[in-house]
């Protein structure tokens, strides 16, 4: 269901794919990648720069305190997320800390990508609208699964029960609403076959629709 955009975008394209939880962004990133696409995880990303990145640490340091590290200098991810959970704008300082860093390394890391030869590249977050990051990607993707099937997908997953799932939808924006923002939509409703609907969205983004 994707519409041609392949003459409006801006190259070099930095592609954002996103989708609530559940809904096939890593199995959908997988095929992309077996085109050949390089594919970035924020999520990943972000916490390997928590833990390696002195300026953030530095930051979170200064804002959350020396518990947020162990002595080790692992990060005290659950200790943290308490500390958040209560203060509110604390989880806004420390996201204007990540998020800001996460887009400089990924901007990096696309311009090296691209110029070893990518035709594109995707970076995949759950949260790439709520976070802001979608206002530097050139097109979104969102992957879209009807709310009961991606509760059961991450309940056989991640062996937990519906409550905790539907714990998590709650801290993210409902479907409709990230529909709003994308220019690829990939169905995921288990019906839909995934890979022609990447193979159609691969072909707009590489230009090879024009030439059938
Ligand atoms: P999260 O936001 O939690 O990271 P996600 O959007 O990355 O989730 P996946 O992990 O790709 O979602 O998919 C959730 C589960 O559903 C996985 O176990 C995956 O193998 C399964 N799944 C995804 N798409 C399909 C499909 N079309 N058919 C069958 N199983 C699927």
């Amino acid at each position: 269901m994707s519409k041609d955009q392949s003459t409006n975008l801006r190259r070099p394209l930095r592609v954002g794919l996103t989708g609530g939880i559940g809904s096939g962004k890593t199995t959908v990133c997988e095929i992309f990648q077996s085109l050949g696409i390089p594919v970035y995880s924020a999520d990943f990303w972000a916490k390997w720069l928590i833990e390696h990145d002195e300026q953030v640490k530095a930051g979170i340091l200064d804002l959350l305190g020396p518990e947020a590290y162990d002595p080790n200098g692992a990060y005290n991810r659950a200790w943290v997320a308490r500390i958040v959970f209560d203060q509110p704008e604390k989880l806004s300082a420390l996201n204007a800390l990540v998020h800001p860093a996460v887009e400089a390394h990924s901007r990096r890391w696309h311009e090296a990508e691209m110029e070893k030869g990518a035709p594109y590249t995707l970076r995949e977050a759950a949260l790439l609208i709520e976070s802001g990051g979608y206002r530097f990607v050139d097109a979104l993707i969102v992957v879209t699964a009807p709310e009961a099937l991606r509760i059961e997908r991450v309940m056989q997953r991640d062996q937990v029960d519906a409550a905790a799932v539907k714990a998590r939808m709650a801290k993210q924006m409902p479907e409709e609403e990230k529909l709003a923002f994308a220019d690829f939509v990939i169905n995921n409703d288990g019906q839909s076959a995934l890979i022609p609907q990447v193979i159609a969205i691969h072909r707009q983004l590489t230009g090879q629709n024009k030439s059938k």
